[in-house]
C-alpha cells in the first residue's frame, strides 16, 4: 500500500494584485485502494491543490507538506512526480501539435517505466483500452488533443489513466462538459483501474453526478482554501439536496 499524506497546506498565487494565500491549511490523507471526492463551489480552491500536487510552478507552497509514503513531493521536479506515480488530468487538458497520439503514449510510458514497453503488448494494451473507452483506432494517428471534443479529451485522459496506471490518480473535474453517455464511459475506465486495488483517486468535482457512477469512500467539501467537513458518500448526497449555501453562508459569517 501506497499512502499519499497532504499536512497542514498553505498554497498562494503572485498575481498583478499580489500576493492572494488560496489554500488556507489542507490536511487529507489518501491511501491507494481508496476514492477521496473533493466537492466544493467554484473558485475554493479546488484546482489550486490539484495543481499543486501536480508542481505546477504558478503555485506557491507557502507551508505544509505534501509526501508520498514519506518522500518530498515538493522536492520533485513535475517529471519526478510522475514517475513517482503521481497523475494528473487537467481540467483544460492541452493540445501537443505535431505529435501523434501513439508517439506520445509510448514515448510518456517508457519516460514512466524508465524502459520502452515490449512492443507486442503495448500494442495490444492500447487497442484493448482505446476500444473499453469508444475511442476510434484513427485517434492513434491524431496530434494529442489537437481538434478533439472536450468528451476526447476526457476519453484520451482515461486512455492514459490506464496505460500508465498511476499510483495516485487526481481527475480534476473529469466530468465538466460530458454529456451522460461520455460520463458512464470515462467512469467505467476509471472505476476498471480502480478494481485493481492500486490506485489511489482524488476526484475533484462541483457537481454530485459524476458520484452516482463512482463511489467515493470519502467526501471532502472545501470551502475557500479549506476542507469544511469530511464524511462518506453519505454527505455527497446530502450535498445534491442541500448545495453548497450552507457552507458558504458560514464562511461569510466569519469574514
Ligand atoms: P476551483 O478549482 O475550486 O474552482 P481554483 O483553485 O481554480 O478554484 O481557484 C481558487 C481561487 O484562486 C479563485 O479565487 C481563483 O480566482 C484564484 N486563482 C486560481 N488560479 C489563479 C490564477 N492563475 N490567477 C489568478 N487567480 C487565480
Ligand atoms: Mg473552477
Ligand atoms: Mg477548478
Amino acid at each position: 500500500m501506497s499512502t499519499l499524506e497532504i499536512k497542514d497546506l498553505h498554497v498562494s498565487i503572485d498575481t498583478e494584485q499580489g500576493v492572494i494565500p488560496i489554500l488556507k491549511g489542507v490536511t487529507l490523507t489518501i491511501n491507494t485502494g481508496e476514492t477521496h471526492a473533493i466537492m466544493g463551489p467554484n473558485g475554493s480552491g479546488k484546482s489550486t491543490l490539484a495543481s499543486t500536487i501536480a508542481g505546477h510552478p504558478r503555485y506557491t507552497v507557502d507551508s505544509g507538506s505534501i509526501t508520498l509514503d514519506g518522500e518530498d513531493v515538493l522536492s520533485m521536479s513535475v517529471d519526478e512526480r510522475a514517475r513517482a506515480g503521481l497523475f494528473l488530468a487537467m481540467q483544460y487538458p492541452v493540445e501537443v501539435p505535431g505529435v501523434t497520439m501513439t508517439n506520445f503514449l509510448r514515448t510518456a510510458k517508457t519516460a514512466l517505466d524508465g524502459e520502452a514497453p515490449s512492443l507486442r503488448h503495448w500494442t495490444k494494451d492500447v487497442k484493448t483500452a482505446m476500444s473499453a473507452l469508444r475511442i476510434d483506432a484513427d485517434f492513434a494517428q491524431r496530434n494529442v488533443n489537437e481538434g478533439f471534443s472536450g468528451g476526447e479529451k476526457k476519453r484520451v485522459e482515461i486512455l492514459q489513466l490506464e496505460l500508465f496506471r498511476p499510483r495516485f490518480a487526481i481527475l480534476d473535474e473529469t466530468d465538466s462538459g460530458l454529456d451522460v453517455d461520455a460520463l458512464k464511459v470515462v467512469s467505467e475506465g476509471v472505476n476498471r483501474e480502480h478494481s485493481k486495488g492500486e490506485m489511489g483517486t482524488l476526484l475533484i468535482t462541483h457537481y454530485t453526478r459524476i458520484l452516482r457512477y463512482i463511489k467515493p469512500d470519502f467526501v471532502h467539501v472545501f470551502v475557500a482554501g479549506r476542507i469544511a467537513e469530511q464524511g462518506g458518500p453519505e454527505l455527497a448526497d446530502r450535498l445534491e439536496e442541500e448545495g453548497y449555501d450552507r457552507f458558504t453562508a458560514q464562511t461569510t459569517v466569519e469574514a
